[in-house]
């Protein structure tokens, strides 16, 4: 053999491969290789970033407040880096991951535009074989999904879509150059959080700006604003403090709640507190109450509170009707705005309410509705979400034991173990997958957290003289039925969402995050270490 051929071998066998350059990978990458593991991590999209790569749209930005939306893991890190906003944008988040990558020299253990399409486990030399878009084979003991919630968009399928003329853009893809919309006429499709954030701005430059919506959303004022010095450096100086409190809460995020649900508070303290709440903007809308994610009649005490605030900034009636949300306040993802329905209010903009009459399908010049109604575009946006959850892991044929693929497995729902590890496949690991918090929890912190345990466990194995560890099928089946039950005791199953698969045509239904909590879903999963990992099957 060559030296190079050597060489090149070498590179192909590895303890751990890591998928995905966003917060997970990242700092997946920066534990192992602190340990000492040789990594192999591989990233689609040309450099690192995850959904702060893809998702360029205007407006884009966190709906967690910058100051808790970063690691903790390392002091200087967190005392370095200075959070221009309360909610930062795109550009500054990443900008902060670029900054990461940098300082902890990371760059180096990824291949950039190199996808990964097929893991399969080999039962005999128990080691896991990936193979990758540019034809590499690679051997590898752990094999760890890092690729986030939202990161497979939803393809447009739209009856006549290949007969339009007009320029197409996705707002999980959007052009690395941005777009100039000037003096054109824009249809957007879709009212999720991508549509609240982008409508106002694209509104300002497009000629005419055409809202297509099906589901009127609930958005809460973000209240944006720059941070100043004094604030930003108050929260240096304390990050250690910060970090506790976001720790202890079911969240992720430090934030106060009274103990009374809404339904007990008499009017005057309601009217405050909601007030109170309404002025923290934002996420914290639903920290009003306890009880809000919980209890309907709670809900609809303050989901109808706000929706006479969100009738406020509408000038039009009719527009307002049609505007108002007919959900429980929460059940979809909250959304989180900077001027969206005030948006509403210009000569420019109008709402089409696909509720009245539904999209029939694209002409050559536009959108045409059911009732025949046409609209002309000269551009489309489709901000019509993702296969959230599932989406980019079952777009890897993974392979676990005898051949079983994870779409296979996972055919009539999701299965798997305190959300990180599933029964048939040894050594493989999802940071932020279906039956964890995720979604539900301060990503970033619920992503630490998960890549700590990743990590810490599989020193435990090396220490320890383990080839491998997986979920015992009881016990994945136990955690299954409880994810399912908890999920059952909120709104959040009231409503068809994103967050139990319902957007996507064919997915099977379920609610896909832990709706427990993030404090008590880390203490399962300490009290599973603690007690020799309870629930895993470790084997020589
Ligand atoms: P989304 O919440 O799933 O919204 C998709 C929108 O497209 C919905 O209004 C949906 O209507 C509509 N839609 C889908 N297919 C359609 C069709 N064929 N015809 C008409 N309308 C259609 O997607 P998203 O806005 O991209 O947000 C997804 C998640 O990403 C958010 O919930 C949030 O967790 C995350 N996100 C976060 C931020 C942030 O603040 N940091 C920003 C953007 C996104 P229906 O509701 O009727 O299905």
């Amino acid at each position: 053999m060559s030296a190079s051929a050597v060489q090149s071998a070498a590179a192909n066998v590895c303890d751990a491969v890591v998928v995905g350059a966003g917060f997970a990978g990242l700092y997946q990458v920066h534990r192992l290789q602190q340990a000492g593991y040789r990594v192999r991590a591989f990233e689609k999209g040309s450099d690192v970033g995850g959904t702060w790569y893809w998702n360029r749209y205007p407006g884009a930005r966190c709906d967690i407040e910058s100051i808790c939306y970063s690691y903790s893991f390392d002091e200087a890190l967190q005392r370095e880096w200075r959070w221009p906003q309360r909610y930062a944008e795109q550009p500054d988040i990443l900008r902060y991951l670029q900054h990461v990558a940098e300082r902890f020299d990371l760059r180096q253990h990824f291949a950039f535009n190199t996808a990964i399409e097929s893991a399969h486990y080999d039962e005999t030399s128990q080691r896991w074989l990936v193979r990758t878009s540019t034809g590499e084979t690679i051997s590898t003991q752990f094999f760890i999904m890092a690729t986030g919630c939202l990161s497979k968009p939803l393809e447009p399928k739209f009856k006549g879509l290949e007969s339009f003329t007009g320029e197409q853009y996705q707002t999980s893809r959007w052009p690395h150059a941005g777009v100039d919309f000037t003096g054109k006429r824009v249809g957007i499709i879709g009212t999720g959080s991508s549509s609240i954030q982008s409508t106002p701005i694209i509104a300002k430059q497009a000629a005419q700006l055409m809202v297509f919506q099906r589901t009127p959303q609930f958005a809460i004022p973000a209240w944006n604003r720059e941070l100043t010095d004094e604030e930003m450096r108050t929260a240096q100086e304390s990050y250690a403090e910060l970090r506790r409190l976001m720790r202890q809460s079911e969240v992720g995020i430090d934030y106060e709640s009274p103990t009374i649900g809404a339904k007990e508070a008499d009017a005057e303290s309601l009217q405050k507190q909601l007030e109170y709440a309404w002025n923290r903007g934002g996420y914290l809308m639903l920290a009003a109450y306890p009880d809000l994610l919980t209890d309907l009649e709670s809900n609809k005490i303050v989901s109808d509170w706000v929706k006479e605030k969100i009738r406020a900034r509408i000038k039009d009636p009719e527009v307002a009707r049609k505007l108002m949300p007919e959900y429980p306040l929460g059940a979809k993802r909250l959304c989180v705005d900077t001027n969206y329905f005030e948006t509403f209010n210009r000569d420019n903009v109008t709402l089409v309410d696909l509720r009245e009459s539904g999209i029939d399908g694209f002409t050559a010049q536009g959108i045409r509705l059911e009732n025949g109604t046409e609209y002309a575009l000269d551009a489309v946006i489709f901000a019509t979400g993702f296969d959230a959850m599932t989406g980019a892991l079952l777009s890897v044929d993974i392979r676990g034991k005898g051949g079983l693929t994870l779409r296979e497995k996972w055919q009539n729902g999701t299965r798997n173990y305190l959300g990180v590890s599933v029964a048939g496949f040894p050594n493989f690991f999802t940071i932020t997958g279906p039956g964890s918090p995720s979604v539900l929890y301060n990503m970033t912190a619920s992503i630490e957290q998960n890549v700590d345990f990743v990590s810490n466990t599989i020193d435990h194995l090396r220490d320890h003289h383990y080839a491998s560890i997986e979920a015992q099928p009881r016990e994945e089946l136990a955690w299954t039925k409880y994810v399912d039950w908890i999920s059952k005791q909120t709104i959040y199953t009231k409503v068809k969402s994103w967050y139990n698969g319902e957007n996507v045509n064919g997915k099977p239904a379920g609610f896909m995050p832990y709706a427990g909590g993030g404090l008590t879903y880390f203490e399962f999963v300490r009290q599973a270490v603690d007690e020799g990992y309870r629930g895993f099957t470790l084997a020589s």
